[in-house]
């Protein structure tokens, strides 16, 4: 039987006026973590959230107070914080629920982590096409400064912190926090190098900065409310606290839910909380953790080592529906948690069709700056439309995988690698799928 869900993040999502209102908010105990957090050394708040383990839910599952901790202490520029709300993974819509059904808690969150990390700017650089979370987040941030929770003086403690909306044009690659950084300095979105472009030494205006995702910063204040150590004993170690997972695809009941981290595996979600593969059709592959993530088929067995009772390694042996969905399995079983956008596939889909619907995105989403992702992008999506339409030539699979192999690990950004994992992983898993395309088309 499945886990329940733990909804901490999602706790107030369905609560009347809670997107309109901040007297709803302060209501349930709003913004009394950011008094206590005001309180405090800046360096104990990091603490706490080192201790918790948070792990970024943006899609790299990096650790927060980790990256915290890269500011320089000695520093003597303005420390910038941003919200990523540049939420555009395909199969991914968490942080836009959490920006329209409950604004305050990210801007509590982020002006803790204002208040931690010494900044008293922050940016919150939201996607274009989400301009009602836009909206939201303008009035919200208003009846926050007509409290006194943002602008000068906040609380009477002398801080000062403000928070801005910065809208995007609509660019994937803006997603990517040196690609977001170069857009909200007013430039063509072209990811910088890291190294030396590290944004908590060489950020936004060449200053130190921390930018965080949307759900990542609205833990901060549970963290602060629970204690680092007790908010670690959500989830499992290593993979702490709880975490969104959307469902979208062919699955009963889609939709985002809350769990904490690897309480369930791929199958109890599928079964047990989405009600099951629609309209009786049968499980074939599910992306876990965002279009980038590599594809896991039904029916493989995933060998992962594991400690055993006596602390030695051994071998165990998984089903898809048997996967934690942790952090670290999923990096195990060889894909990754990502940004928990679960996308389930049931075993009437076209393996081709379905990459080349990837293809097609990323293709249209690279920025361009590097050769191999960009003309490579370019070849799979060419490739992969040619099958679907019947017209594949000899040696398309092979090229496919030449291209895709050929891209990651050779450009500027991880965006090279989040569009070649898609082709490199169908075609280990459904070769034959493409292989029946190519062969159709060179007999007609
Ligand atoms: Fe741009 Fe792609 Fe290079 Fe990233 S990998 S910098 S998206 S061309």
């Amino acid at each position: 039987m499945a886990a329940t869900e733990k909804r901490m993040i999602l706790r107030f999502v369905d609560e009347p006026g809670y997107t309109n209102d901040i007297e709803c908010y302060l209501r349930h105990g709003g913004y009394e973590q950011l008094r206590k957090a005001v309180g405090m050394q800046s360096a104990d708040i990091i603490n706490e959230v080192k201790a918790s383990g948070l792990r970024g839910r943006g899609g790299a599952g990096f650790g927060c107070g980790l990256k915290w901790s890269f500011i320089p202490p000695t520093n003597t520029k303005p420390v910038y914080l941003i919200c990523n709300a540049d939420e555009s993974e395909p199969g991914t819509f968490k942080d836009r629920q959490i920006i329209h059904r409950d604004p305050h808690q990210l801007i509590e969150g982020m002006t803790i982590a204002c208040f931690a990390n010494r900044a008293h700017l922050a940016y919150i650089y939201i996607r274009g096409e989400f301009p009602e979370g836009a909206r939201i987040l303008e009035r919200a941030l208003d009846e926050a400064r007509s409290k006194n929770f943002l602008g000068k003086n906040i609380l009477g403690t002398g801080f000062d912190c403000e928070i801005y909306v910065h809208r995007g044009a609509g660019a994937y690659i803006c997603g990517e926090e040196t690609g977001l950084i170069e857009s909200l300095e007013g430039k063509r979105p072209y990811p910088r190098i890291k190294p030396p472009y590290f944004p908590a030494v060489l950020g936004l205006y060449m200053s130190p900065t921390i930018v965080n995702n949307v759900e990542t910063l609205c833990h901060v204040k549970h963290i602060l409310s629970m204690g680092g150590a007790e908010y670690a004993k959500l989830g499992k170690p290593n993979n702490t606290g709880t975490r969104i997972i959307g469902v979208s695809g062919d699955v009963k009941n889609t939709g985002y839910y809350e769990f904490e981290v690897g309480a369930l595996t791929l199958g109890e979600l599928i079964y047990d909380v989405c009600g099951g593969i629609r309209n009786g059709n049968s499980l074939k592959a599910v992306i876990p953790g965002g279009s980038s993530s590599k594809i896991l088929k039904a029916g493989e067995v995933y060998r992962i080592k594991q400690k055993g009772p006596d602390g030695a390694m051994v071998d165990r042996d998984l089903r898809l529906e048997d996967i934690p969905m942790d952090f670290d399995t999923m990096a195990a079983v060889g894909s990754m948690a990502g940004s928990g956008g679960v996308i389930v596939m049931d075993h009437k889909r076209d393996m081709v069709d379905c990459l080349q619907n990837l293809n097609e995105f990323y293709a249209h989403e690279s920025c361009g700056q590097c050769t191999p992702c960009r003309e490579g992008s370019l070849w799979m999506k060419k490739i992969t439309t040619r099958l679907v339409h019947g017209e594949g030539r000899a040696g398309d699979v092979a090229t496919l995988k030449s291209v895709a192999d050929n891209i990651a690990g050779r450009t500027v950004c991880a965006f090279g690698e989040a569009c070649s994992w898609p082709t490199q992983s169908f075609l280990a898993k459904f070769k034959d799928e493409f292989e029946a395309k190519a062969k159709a088309g060179v007999a007609i």
